[in-house]
C-alpha cells in the first residue's frame, strides 16, 4: 500500500472513514490494528476532534460527565487519562483526542484538509470511489462514514443577512483565533444547548449582549468543578463498573434512573427530592423519578420545579416571564445543562428578545429587525443549531447500486436499517446514523458499540469469503417503522418542532431521526442480528470484474422477531 500518492494517484484500500472524530479514530484503530486491513481517515479539518474541533465557540463544554464521555475499549489508556473537570472544556476534549490518536499513531494514516465530495459504489468491481475536494481519489472495499450528527451548521436565511456591515459568527464554525467581544455590542440567535453555553461568557465582556429567543428552553446547573484528587483514585479503582454501567443503560450516561415515581412520594418528598437533584447537577436531573421521562402529568411538575427556580433566580419579572414560556415538556427537545444561564439576565448588559412574538423581519446593516424594532449589534452570533444528522452525508455525492443516489432515498426522510447500512448501498456504513441510538446518549458509547460492531461483522465476513453487506430493503422498513413505534411511546412527541425531527430546517422531511428505543434495547438487537448471521441484510461475493452475482447466503428475513423479543429491554 503507498504511504502517501500524488492527488493524481488512485489510493487503494481496504477501508476508508470519513471523518476523525471519536468514530472515525476508533474505527481506524479498530479495522487497521485489530484486523489488519489498509485503512486511511479524510478529514475536511486540519487537525481530529471532529464535532469539537468545530465547534470552539466561548463556553463550549461536554454535558457528559467527563469520565464517561470516553473511550472505554483500552484499559491502559483508561488509566493514563486524567479529566480535569467533570465536565470538560472543547479544548480538553480535543487534547484527549490528539492523546488517543498520537498514543496509537493513527495521524499517520489520517489526510487532513480532505473534503469528500462525492462516494460512487462501482459494481461490476465491488469498490467504492470516493473523490476529495483536493482531487484525491480513493479506490475501497469498505467505505465508512463517521461525519458526526451535528457537523453541518444551519445558518437561517434572513433577508438583507448579506448587507449586515459587521462580523457575524456560527458557533460550530469557530475561528481558531477566537473573537474579541471586548465593549462590542452583541447580538446573539439562539438559546440551545450551544447558546446557553455561550452568553454568560459573551455576556461578560461584550458592552451589550442582546439575546434573540426564539424558543425557551429549560436548563439545570451543570455543578461543574475541578475532580479532586479522591474521585480520580476512585475512577482507577472502578473503570469496571462504570464501563457496565454505562454500557448496559438506555442512554450510556453514568446515572440510572430511580425506580421511584413523581405521585409515590408526599408533595415535601418529591420538592426535596428535586432539590437534591437541581443542587447535583446536570443531565441526572430526568433520573430523579422513574417516570418524568415518559409520563406528561409526572414531567410536568418536573417542568414547574425548574420554572419556579428561573422565576427565583432572574429579577426581572417580565425577562423571567419570556424565559419560562415554554412550549414543550422538559427532555422533549434535548436539556441543556447551563454554568449561570439564567443568572446572566441580572446582569445590566444583557436584554432579551422574544422573537417568537416579535419575529425577526431583517438583518440590516446594523443590526437585526424585528416587528417591534432594530437592535444595533457590531457581531452577531448564530447559535441556531445545525442540519442534524443527515446534511453531512447528503452534502457528499453518495451513489451506491445502479447508480442509485442517497439523496433520492432521503427525499422523504432517512431510512436506514438499525442506522448502520443503507439498502442500494453495499459494504457502506454509516457510524451513528439516522436510526442509530446516537444523539439520544452520551455519544462514545454508541460509537463504541457501532465501531465494534462493524469491525466483528467486517471480521465475519472475511473469514467466510463474503464480499459485500447490504441492508435489505424490508429490513429498513421495518427499522423505520420500529424508530416511529419506540418514540410514540415517549415524550419526544411533545416537540415536534425539534431539530430531531428536522424542524429546524425549512423544507426538510419532518420525521424523528435517532432511535429512542434505547442503547440496551439497540445493543441487544444489533448482537441478534449478528448472532443471526446478520439477519435483515443480504451477503454475497461477487465475480470479481464481470458481473454481481447471487449472494451465497440470502438472509432476507424480516427483523421483526429479533426486535419483538427485546421489546422488553
Ligand atoms: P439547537 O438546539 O438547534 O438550538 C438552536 C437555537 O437557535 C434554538 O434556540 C432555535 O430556536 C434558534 N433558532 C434556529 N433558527 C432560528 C431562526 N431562524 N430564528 C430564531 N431562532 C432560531 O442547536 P444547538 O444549541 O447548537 O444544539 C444542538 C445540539 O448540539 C444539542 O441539542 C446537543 O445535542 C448538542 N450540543 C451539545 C453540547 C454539549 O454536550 N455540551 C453543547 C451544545 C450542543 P427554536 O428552538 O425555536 O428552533
Amino acid at each position: 500500500m503507498k504511504k502517501s500518492a500524488p492527488n493524481n494517484d488512485v489510493v487503494k484500500l481496504d477501508v476508508l472513514i470519513v471523518g476523525a472524530g471519536f468514530s472515525g479514530l476508533y474505527q481506524l484503530l479498530s479495522l487497521r490494528d485489530k484486523l489488519g486491513l489498509s485503512v486511511k481517515v479524510v478529514e475536511a479539518g486540519d487537525g481530529v476532534g471532529g464535532t469539537w474541533y468545530w465547534n470552539r465557540y466561548p463556553g463550549a463544554r461536554c454535558d457528559s460527565e467527563s469520565y464517561a464521555y470516553s473511550f472505554y475499549f483500552d484499559k491502559e489508556l483508561l488509566g493514563e487519562w486524567q479529566w480535569s473537570e467533570r465536565y470538560p472544556g472543547q479544548a480538553e476534549v480535543v487534547r484527549y483526542l490528539n492523546y488517543v490518536a498520537d498514543k496509537f499513531d493513527l495521524k499517520r494514516d489520517i489526510k487532513f484538509n480532505s473534503r469528500v465530495l462525492s462516494a460512487h459504489y462501482n459494481q461490476s468491481r465491488n469498490k467504492w470511489v470516493v473523490t476529495t475536494e483536493p482531487g484525491q481519489q480513493f479506490e475501497c472495499t469498505y467505505l465508512v462514514t463517521a461525519v458526526g450528527c451535528l457537523s453541518s451548521t444551519n445558518v437561517p436565511k434572513f433577508p438583507g443577512q448579506d448587507r449586515f456591515k459587521g462580523d457575524w459568527f456560527h458557533t460550530g464554525r469557530w475561528p481558531n483565533e477566537g473573537v474579541d467581544f471586548t465593549g462590542k455590542r452583541v447580538g446573539q440567535i439562539g438559546t440551545g444547548s450551544t447558546g446557553i453555553q455561550t452568553i454568560p461568557i459573551i455576556a461578560e465582556t461584550a458592552s451589550h449582549l442582546t439575546v434573540f429567543q426564539r424558543s425557551a428552553n429549560y436548563s439545570v446547573p451543570a455543578s461543574n468543578r475541578p475532580l479532586s484528587a479522591d474521585f480520580q483514585k476512585y475512577l482507577r479503582g472502578n473503570y469496571e463498573d462504570i464501563k457496565k454501567m454505562i454500557q448496559s443503560n438506555t442512554n450510556g450516561h453514568p446515572f440510572v434512573f430511580s425506580d421511584r415515581k413523581v405521585f409515590d412520594v408526599s408533595d415535601e418528598e418529591r420538592e426535596e427530592i428535586f432539590e437534591e437533584a437541581w443542587t447535583r447537577g446536570g443531565l441526572s436531573f430526568r433520573g430523579c423519578f422513574q417516570d418524568v421521562a415518559f409520563d406528561k402529568k409526572a414531567n410536568d411538575l418536573a417542568a414547574d420545579f425548574i420554572k419556579r427556580k428561573i422565576r427565583s433566580i432572574v429579577k426581572n419579572r417580565e425577562t423571567a416571564k419570556k424565559l419560562t414560556n415554554i412550549d414543550h415538556a422538559f427532555g422533549s427537545k434535548r436539556p441543556p445543562i447551563d454554568t449561570n444561564y439564567f443568572e446572566t439576565f441580572n446582569r445590566n448588559n444583557v436584554t432579551l428578545v422574544d422573537v417568537k412574538s416579535s419575529p425577526i423581519k431583517s438583518i440590516t446593516p446594523k443590526g437585526v429587525k424585528t416587528k417591534d424594532g432594530e437592535y444595533e449589534v457590531d457581531i452577531l452570533v448564530f447559535a441556531t443549531g445545525f442540519d442534524a444528522m443527515t446534511r453531512a452525508l447528503l452534502n457528499i455525492d453518495i451513489q451506491g447500486r445502479d447508480g442509485l443516489k442517497l439523496r433520492d432515498v432521503w427525499e422523504d426522510g432517512p431510512k436506514t436499517f438499525l442506522g448502520l447500512q443503507v439498502a442500494g448501498f453495499p459494504n457502506l456504513f454509516t457510524i451513528t446514523g439516522p436510526g442509530s441510538p446516537s444523539v439520544l446518549c452520551n455519544m462514545p458509547v454508541p460509537i463504541e458499540q457501532h465501531v465494534e460492531w462493524i469491525q466483528d461483522c467486517i471480521s465475519y465476513m472475511k473469514k467466510n469469503k463474503i464480499s459485500f453487506i447490504e441492508a435489505t430493503e424490508g429490513s429498513m422498513e421495518k427499522w423505520v417503522e420500529h424508530i416511529d413505534e419506540v418514540v410514540n411511546e415517549t415524550l419526544f412527541i411533545h416537540a415536534k418542532n425539534s431539530w430531531y425531527y428536522g424542524a429546524n430546517i425549512p423544507g426538510k422531511p419532518r420525521g424523528f431521526m435517532p432511535y429512542a428505543g434505547g442503547m440496551a434495547r439497540y445493543r441487544a438487537i444489533c448482537n441478534d442480528v449478528a448472532n443471526q448471521n446478520y439477519v435483515g441484510f443480504k451477503l454475497g461475493d461477487t465475480d470479481r470484474g464481470k458481473t454481481y452475482t447471487p449472494p451465497k447466503i440470502s438472509v432476507d428475513i424480516l427483523v421483526e422477531d429479533v426486535m419483538a423479543n427485546r421489546q422488553g429491554i
